[in-house]
């Protein structure tokens, strides 16, 4: 059975590289008819933020994707947090001294400092604990057997490092990037438990990831550089058979294709890359949310779903069960994948113009209830449907559409400037005249026929006068279908607006 998990560290708000890395999972495992795990890995407390989890949650929930075990509907491999699993790990740890694949280290942060500013004086380019260094060092396999002893019954603190081979090849079969192979002279002795007892990161998650039977690892590109190490666990653990196949997902570059999109690209450019709107309890530092800015979870979700994969033809518009269904990590890329916040506003209309009038009118009605405004449930549903074709976001139906409930104030300088002339006057004046005569209700067909026979009567072209004609009863130059504005108005407030604009 196919089981993955998406496994956060719970340090701020869940960046949208994080919320795709939990959609592919969520795809892989629907797809396979597996299970989706959430993992919460907090071994790391001092980077823990509060509200952080809920955030993750949240985030998951608001588009749908629910994880079948998680922290708060647990399974048979809990607990699915890894800081109530403490007390699992000693024992692989311990496993690990034993067959000689991991030793104490007792070296202080001065000492380890020292150590790097030796190396650093002497050109080392990047100062590691290793095969090398570590000869150097205060350890188990630098101190005498008793004085290890020693050490550790009169409780000095000490950390548990792995014991990085010399000269090995480490290899790995990517998913998505194929074979990958690092010389393990370029890996460093990770500390696998730390000095309060703790494991790091990577002796919690291959741990877990074994525990909890997960079968693929789908993750984040920036983890690859672990995965070494990673194969190097499950092989000391004599876990190698059931190690879980690896695909590791394209970065998300900034706009230009220039290097990682980050939070600084958002502020600059004015969008959302976090899923929802939120402030860091530590550092008070508040992010926007695609949700708050407008943008619909499905439309989204479909975004998101394409910034890595894409399903090989044309096609764009999926639907999260269509996901499932034509998703595959062969069509995952591997070179990175630029964002682009135009792409989400396309999903977004494409979504909006999806919804029924009366979904949309709703959103419209919460709008004008803000303002104190109010209008029968009908009309909000021929407004919504009139302007849902130029609205990106279900704000925009008001925000683009005031001039439907209110009557302008004011007219567009420039189109005055450009179309205010005696023949506008001329029709205009005509044809409130005419609707004076006319019958009530207007139509859009009805008030159409109407101008045009008030334009034709003065010999002047309506092609001539029209935009005139929208500017003096919405006070901008272009919109929606007129004859549907002037059908919304209805045959009064119209002859009102033309009036004042006339005089
Ligand atoms: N806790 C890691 C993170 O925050 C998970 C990496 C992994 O999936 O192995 O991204």
């Amino acid at each position: 059975e196919v089981r993955v998990r998406f496994a956060p560290s719970p340090t701020g708000a869940l960046h949208i590289g994080g919320v795709r890395t939990a959609l592919y999972n969520y795809l892989f495992a629907r797809k396979h008819g597996g299970k989706f795990l959430l993992r919460i890995e907090d071994t790391d407390q001092n980077r823990y933020v509060p509200g952080a989890e809920d955030y993750i949650k949240d985030s998951l929930d608001w588009i749908g994707i629910n994880p079948d075990e998680s922290p708060w509907n647990p399974g048979d491999c809990g607990p699915y947090r890894q800081s109530e699993r403490k007390s699992m790990y000693r024992e692989y740890a311990e496993y690990l001294l034993e067959k000689g694949h991991a030793y104490y280290a007792f070296d202080t942060s001065e000492e380890l400092e020292a150590m790097r500013q030796r190396l650093t004086a002497a050109r080392v380019v990047s100062p590691q604990y290793n095969s090398i260094t570590r000869t150097q060092m205060k350890n188990s396999l630098t101190l005498p057997a008793d004085e290890v002893k020693s050490r550790l019954e009169s409780g000095e603190p000490y950390v548990i490092r792995i014991k990085i081979p010399r000269k090995e090849e480490v290899r790995l079969n990517d998913m998505v990037r194929g074979w990958v192979m690092v010389h393990s002279n370029s890996l460093d002795d990770k500390v696998l438990m730390k000095s309060d007892g703790m494991p790091t990161y990577h002796l919690a998650n291959i741990v877990d990831d074994h525990l909890m039977g997960i079968t693929h690892v789908i993750r984040g590109e920036e983890w690859l550089p672990s995965a070494p190490l990673h194969v190097l666990l499950y092989r000391y653990l004599g876990w190698e058979d059931s190690m879980p196949e690896f695909a590791h997902l394209p970065l998300l570059l900034k706009p230009d294709g220039n290097g990682k999109l980050s939070k600084r690209d958002a502020e600059k450019h004015g969008f959302p890359i976090f899923p929802l709107s939120w402030k860091d309890p530590n550092s008070g530092e508040w992010v926007a949310g695609f949700k708050e800015a407008g943008y619909l979870p499905d439309a989204f979700l479909n975004f998101l779903a394409f910034l890595g994969w894409n399903p090989g033809d044309q096609r764009e518009l999926f639907s999260v069960e269509a996901l499932v269904d034509a998703f595959s990590i062969d069509r995952i890329g591997k070179s990175g994948t630029k964002f682009d916040i135009n792409k989400a506003k396309w999903y977004n209309e494409q979504y909006l113009r999806k919804k029924s009038d009366k979904e949309l009118a709703a959103y419209l009605l919460e709008d004008l209830q803000k303002e104190n405004l109010s209008v029968s449930a009908e009309k909000a549903e021929k407004i919504a449907a009139v302007m849902k074709e130029r609205a990106t976001f279900p704000s925009d139906l008001w925000s683009e559409g005031r001039f439907m409930l209110l009557a302008p104030e004011e007219f567009d300088g420039q189109v005055v400037a450009k179309k205010w002339n005696q023949e506008a006057i001329t029709v205009l004046s005509a044809y409130s005249k005419n609707l004076q005569e006319a019958e009530a209700p207007l139509t859009a067909e009805s008030a159409k026929a109407l101008l045009e026979s008030s334009a034709e009567a003065e010999g002047i072209k309506l092609g001539k006068v029209m935009q005139a004609v929208r500017l003096a009863v919405t006070g901008v130059g272009a919109g929606p279908d007129l004859m549907q504005i002037f059908e919304i108005l209805g045959k009064e407030e119209l002859i009102k607006r033309i009036e004042f604009a006339l005089n």
